[in-house]
């Protein structure tokens, strides 16, 4: 009998007691191969000698000095380093312990960019339908899923949405990417118009869609489109990067390979790799200066924020992932799985779909391949997919309510930067045998 409450009261889970390379060990001894890095967090795997040697020093030095009184050396290199590898642009970081605090970060942080530059006026937020961008109030609002706002509703922040832009065929058909981008991007304007020119503060998207989705990269000048619009009305660019950031496409930041630098960015998950709970939003040099030059001080803070060792997480993955040139190893493998995902479920009659960048890949499943047709949600599909995959040794991470919050069904798979060709080949045969 647990005390603990779980996000869904009456699932019996097993016990996870160790973590040793890709792989999670039951209480049996049974082991998992973290094929989807937790949720896109385990990008280091488990245990890595060279995390746990930079958390131990930390701790036997100073867990904690609140940011209030002190800096630390740790948060300063690990800032330094952020910024360094930081689309050009983005020179300032704000540090926080997770995906949903860096959201909320951003939002407020847009938010009081305007006030102190005179534009009180502006307080809407626009985002996509379908979207996450976390579960505190603000992220809640601010994430375009239905089923997930219904029962909060009044949300605290009034956002806005327009469609996703989705690479997915059957859902645009006969139409090329570029009327397709066109056509996505085009909402963001008619939307600012129908607020008002001079109020929106914000469009907030993932610049791959991770969870909502299932690893759904932008059609080709989507998000240039986007910038665009945005420059042209004076809305700031928040690309959220928590789930499909720091590595996980093969290059550091997911923005990089659409030619975007956005004026805000949060990032999370692989930054600490799991061995710490931290989060970040980088900022450009024009918002830092209006606080700079205004009020002096960003009005937020949580006590946990610059944690040292949250910090020396940080600090020692992005070593790790640079010393052992892991960037190059998640653009082989990832190649690696697409062939492997291909190959074992591209004619399977219920794969509609295999998608996505580096190690971070989506599989649509269809009722029909032939037409795209969905399953019924009664199908309960990701339930099933998640425990036919952990009885065979796998952890994916099925998503239900792809396409509309209720149909649509996906699986994402985000393993560890440090997969071998075996390891991928093991996942794909699992994950096909579980399909
Ligand atoms: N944004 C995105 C894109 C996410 O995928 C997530 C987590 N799945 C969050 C924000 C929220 O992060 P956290 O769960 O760490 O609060």
């Amino acid at each position: 009998m647990t005390h603990i409450l779980h996000r869904a009261i009456h699932s019996k889970l097993p016990v996870a007691v160790r973590g040793q390379g890709i792989e999670i060990f039951d209480a049996d001894g049974k082991g998992y191969i973290d094929a989807s890095g937790g949720a896109a967090v385990s990008c280091l795997g488990h245990a890595h000698p060279a995390v746990l040697a930079a958390l131990h020093e930390q701790l036997d030095t100073m867990a904690y000095a609140h940011t209030g009184f002190f800096t630390t050396d740790v948060a300063e290199r690990l800032a330094d380093r952020l910024v360094d590898d930081a689309p050009k642009g983005l020179d300032h970081v704000y540090l926080v312990s997770g995906g949903s605090e860096a959201v909320e970060a951003a939002l407020k942080m847009a938010r009081q960019y305007f006030v102190e530059k005179g534009e009180p006026q502006r307080r809407h937020i626009i985002a996509r339908r379908q979207s996450y961008h976390g579960n505190t109030l603000g992220a809640l609002a601010t994430g375009g899923n239905e089923w997930r706002r219904s029962q909060f509703r009044p949300l605290l922040i009034e956002t806005h949405h327009i469609d996703p832009c989705y690479a997915y065929r059957l859902r645009h058909e006969g139409e090329t990417d570029e009327a397709f981008a066109a056509r996505s991007a085009q909402q963001l304007e008619d939307k600012i118009l129908e607020l008002g020119e001079d109020q929106v503060i914000a469009f907030v998207a993932e610049t791959v869609v991770g969870a909502t989705s299932g690893a759904v990269p932008p059609v080709a000048d989507y998000l240039k489109r986007i910038r665009a619009i945005c420059d042209r009305y004076g809305v700031l660019l928040i690309l959220d990067e928590v789930m499909c950031g720091m590595g996980r496409t093969g290059t550091l930041h997911a923005c990089e390979q659409d030619g975007v630098v956005p004026d805000l960015m949060t990032i999370a998950k692989g930054l600490g790799g799991g061995y710490q709970p931290v989060g970040a939003v980088l900022l450009s040099g024009k918002i830092f200066n209006a606080f700079a030059n205004g009020s002096g001080f960003f009005q937020h803070g949580h006590t946990y924020m610059g944690h040292p060792m949250a910090a020396a997480a940080g600090l020692a993955v992005q070593n790790v992932i640079r010393n052992e040139n892991l960037l190059a190893n998640v653009d082989a493998m990832g190649d690696h799985l697409e062939t492997r995902l291909i190959e074992r479920l591209g004619n399977h009659n219920h794969v509609g779909d295999i998608r996505g960048r580096g190690l971070f890949r989506g599989v649509e499943l269809v009722r029909d391949r032939s037409n795209k047709t969905p399953f019924d949600p009664s199908a309960k599909l990701n339930v099933r997919i998640k425990r036919e995959a952990m009885a065979r040794g796998l952890m994916v991470y099925p998503m239900g309510g792809t396409i509309d919050g209720q149909t649509g069904d996906h699986v994402l798979l985000a393993p560890p930067f440090i997969v071998t060709d075996r390891d991928i080949d093991t996942i794909a045969e699992r994950l096909g045998d579980a399909i």
